[in-house]
């Protein structure tokens, strides 16, 4: 098999693993004329169909900050000795699996930068012969990426079940971000996706570790002079985890371990698994985990203030920070000319970015009507109900907005 033709089998599967990634559709290629390992260029993908495009291996990333970076996000083996019930490289599930050396996946991923066609990697693997093995490859890679290749851009490295803590700070010495995904909200659910992995020793263990070496060890010790970020995953639906459970494991990992991101992924039945006749997961419940988990993370949030219902589930078909408002602000809405930032992130309508330019506004003069909220980029028609600007509840002609 030929390395673009490996490339893309063991890339295939990709989608299911969410990371930096923003839609191909956004992708500004650098070189539209490059054929990437696909055998597409970036400027022919705007044609492909959904099924073709979540084939290829390159996605656009969106970088803390803003930025957008081509990124190969690829494996260096799809063969797994592993039974996780819901993924498609299960031990024994008959599919085409395809494997890199270390120096070939790095050597592949070099000449891809090279050719303008990927400037980020996004590293993954199936384990074979334990998790601490597969590790050791994994970081044989970036190894030789970084010193043989001599390549300085974004590598996002995942650790494997069963990884050792040396493992570990060798991956955050070369690498901008590691992850470890849970998969399970707690060890009780675990069970149910993966039987062999075990939740604290083999998944919490290493991301404690992580946040242990961030706080104990020198910055300078990192790739680019500071220690990667740290992010998980969770398969959401197909243990029957309440959202309470989820978003309880979610605080804990951005209070304590300064987690960068908790991602969501709404149960997809795959073929050929335990769980293919499994139905998948709402996609609104993954949303509605992510609104709430960047309440958490961004907002000042405690997982007290979230709408959950008797049965520990956020409501689908409100955002949870307006279900919060409607029952905390309708009868005491906030002066906007006298909160604090603090106080103005539970405003619905109102992020980060809008709280700090109401406070830079107030230092100029008071708030007096929706439309100076406007004029900041506020969404007045959500804040409106909620808020009162200079002692008045402001007269709703959001039409006039
Ligand atoms: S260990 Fe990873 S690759 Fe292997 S079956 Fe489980 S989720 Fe899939």
């Amino acid at each position: 098999m030929d390395i673009e033709a490996k490339l893309q089998l063991v890339s295939s599967e990709m989608h299911l693993e969410p990371a930096e990634e923003t839609p191909l559709t956004t992708h500004t290629p650098f070189n539209p004329q490059t054929k990437g390992p696909c055998g597409h260029s970036p400027a022919e993908w705007q044609d492909l169909t959904r099924e073709q495009k979540r084939a290829m291996p390159i996605h656009m990333a969106a970088m803390p900050g803003g930025k957008r970076l081509p990124m190969l996000k690829t494996m260096l083996t799809t063969a797994c000795e592993r039974d996780c019930y819901y993924c498609p490289f299960r031990a024994g599930r008959n599919m085409h699996r395809a494997s890199f050396k270390p120096d070939e996946m790095a050597k592949t991923f070099a000449e891809l930068n090279r050719n303008g066609v990927a400037q980020g990697l996004f590293l993954s693997s199936g384990i074979l012969k334990g998790g601490a093995n597969t590790q050791n490859k994994l970081i044989d890679s970036v190894e030789i990426l970084r010193h043989k290749h001599n390549f300085p851009g974004y590598v996002h490295l995942k650790i494997m079940p069963g990884s050792e803590r040396d493992q570990v700070l060798r991956a955050m010495q070369l690498a901008d971000r590691i992850s470890i995904n849970l998969e399970a909200a707690n060890e009780k659910r675990l069970p149910a996706l993966a039987p062999h992995k075990i939740f604290f020793d083999e998944l919490l263990a290493p991301l404690k570790w992580a946040e242990e070496i961030r706080r104990t060890q020198p910055a300078h010790k990192g790739w680019h002079g500071k220690w990667p970020s740290l992010v998980t995953q969770f398969v959401v639906g197909a243990a029957g985890e309440t959202d309470l459970e989820i978003l309880s494991t979610t605080e804990y990992l951005y209070k304590s371990l300064r987690l960068a991101r908790a991602y969501y992924s709404a149960f997809s039945p795959v073929a050929n698994t335990p769980l293919e006749n499994t139905p998948p997961e709402n996609p609104w419940r993954e949303h509605r985990l992510y609104q709430s988990s960047f309440l958490l993370r961004d907002y000042g949030f405690d997982l007290e203030d979230l709408p959950f219902s008797g049965q520990g589930h956020l409501p689908l078909d409100v955002d949870p920070k307006l279900a919060w408002a409607r029952t905390q602000l309708a009868d005491s809405p906030i002066e906007l000319n006298r909160a604090d930032r603090r106080t103005l992130l539970r405003i619905p309508g109102i992020g980060p970015k809008g709280a700090d330019t109401i406070l830079t506004a107030r230092r100029k003069g008071a708030l007096r009507e929706l439309r100076d909220l406007s004029s900041l980029g506020i969404i007045a028609s959500r804040a409106a109900p909620y808020v009162l600007l200079d002692g008045k509840r402001p007269a709703q002609q959001l039409s006039l907005l």
